[in-house]
C-alpha cells in the first residue's frame, strides 16, 4: 500500500515529571526508527482548530484541559487525574496530535487510497467526551472517525484498537454512533477495567475481545482471526482506523501480554487486507501506548513497513 507518516514534532513539548512512563523519549524513539522505513510522504502535523474537538468532546472538557495547561508554569504540572498531567505546552502537543489525525483522514479520503501512520503523543484512546484519563487528553482516533463521517461524509468507519488497554474513551463514541464499529483486543483484568465481552453497543457495533495476562502470539492471532476479522467483514468499513498501541509487546512494563514485533507486522497485513477489500485501501493508524522504547520503536517500524509491503 502507499504509506505516509504524519509527524507531530510538538509531541516533544508535552513534558512530564521524571519517571513518568509516557515520556517524550517515546516519540523520539519511534521517529528515529520510522526514518529507516521507506514511505511515500512524510508530513508535519498542524494543530487542529479547537472547534474540531467539539465533534467528540464537551466544551467543558476542552476548556478544562486548555485552562490546566495555561495554569501550569514552566517546569510545573497540573494533574487532571492521578497519572494524567499537563505542562504549559501540553495543549500544543495534544492539538497537534489531533490535527495530525485529521490530516491523515483528509489525505486518504482525498487521494482515494493510502495508509497513514500518525506519530504523536500523548495517546488518546482513554479520553472520554468529558474526561481526560490514562495519560490521554483528547481522543485522536474518535475525532478522526467523526471527521471522516461528518466532514467527508463517509457512511461508516471501523476502529480497531490493538493497544493492550481497553479504549474506553473510543468505545463511548460507538455507544452513541451506529456508523462506528469499535473492535478492541485487550488484557483483562487491567486498567481501565472496561471492555467486557458483554458490552456490545448498538446492534453489536462494539466487539470487545478481552484476553488474559500472559497471552502470546498464537492466542492473540487466533483471537484476531476468530473474532476481529469476522467483525470487520460484517462492518464493511469505508475507512479502517487503528488505535496503534504497542504495549502488548512482551517487554512492555505496564502490561502482561507477550507479543513481539512480528505480530505487529502480521496484524498490519491483516488490516491492510480489510482496507483493500472494503475501504479502497484507506487506513489511518494513530500511535497510542507502548512504554519500552526499544520494543515500541521496533514494533511501530514493523507495523508501518508491513503496511507498505501489503
Ligand atoms: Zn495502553
Amino acid at each position: 500500500m502507499k504509506t505516509g507518516i504524519v509527524d507531530s514534532p510538538a509531541s516533544l513539548e508535552h513534558r512530564l515529571p521524571d519517571g513518568h512512563p509516557e515520556h517524550a523519549g517515546r516519540y523520539s524513539a519511534v521517529r528515529e526508527a520510522l526514518e529507516t522505513v521507506p514511505v511515500s510522504e512524510w508530513l508535519t502535523a498542524e494543530q487542529a482548530p479547537v472547534e474540531a474537538l467539539a465533534r467528540f468532546h464537551t466544551v467543558e472538557h476542552v476548556d478544562r484541559v486548555l485552562s490546566a495547561c495555561a495554569e501550569a508554569g514552566e517546569g510545573e504540572w497540573v494533574a487532571l487525574d492521578a497519572d494524567t498531567l499537563v505542562c504549559g505546552l501540553s495543549a500544543r502537543a495534544a492539538l497537534s496530535g489531533v490535527g495530525g489525525a485529521l490530516m491523515a483522514v483528509d489525505r486518504t479520503v482525498e487521494d482515494g487510497e493510502g495508509a497513514w501512520f500518525v506519530l504523536a503523543r500523548p495517546p488518546g484512546h482513554h479520553a472520554e467526551p468529558d474526561r481526560a484519563m490514562g495519560f490521554c487528553l483528547f481522543n485522536q482516533i474518535a475525532l478522526a472517525a467523526k471527521h471522516a463521517l461528518d466532514v467527508h461524509g463517509l457512511p461508516s468507519v471501523t476502529i480497531v484498537d490493538i493497544d493492550v488497554h481497553h479504549g474506553n474513551g473510543t468505545q463511548c463514541l460507538a455507544e452513541t454512533d451506529e456508523r462506528v464499529t469499535f473492535i478492541s483486543l485487550h488484557q483483562a483484568p487491567l486498567y481501565p477495567g472496561t471492555g467486557n465481552a458483554g458490552e456490545t453497543g448498538l446492534n453489536g457495533n462494539i466487539v470487545n475481545i478481552p484476553l488474559p495476562e500472559g497471552t502470546g502470539s498464537a492466542d492473540w492471532r487466533r483471537a484476531f482471526e476468530a473474532e476481529a476479522l469476522p467483525a470487520l467483514r460484517r462492518a464493511k468499513p469505508a475507512l479502517v482506523l487503528v488505535s496503534a498501541g504497542f504495549d502488548a509487546h512482551r517487554n512492555d512494563p505496564l502490561a502482561g501480554f507477550a507479543l513481539d514485533e512480528n505480530d505487529y507486522a502480521w496484524v498490519a497485513g491483516q488490516l491492510a487486507g480489510i482496507a483493500r477489500e472494503f475501504a479502497f485501501s484507506r487506513l489511518v493508524s494513530v500511535l497510542e501506548g507502548g512504554y519500552d522504547c526499544p520494543a515500541l520503536a521496533r514494533s511501530a517500524c514493523a507495523f508501518v513497513q508491513a503496511l507498505g509491503e501489503a
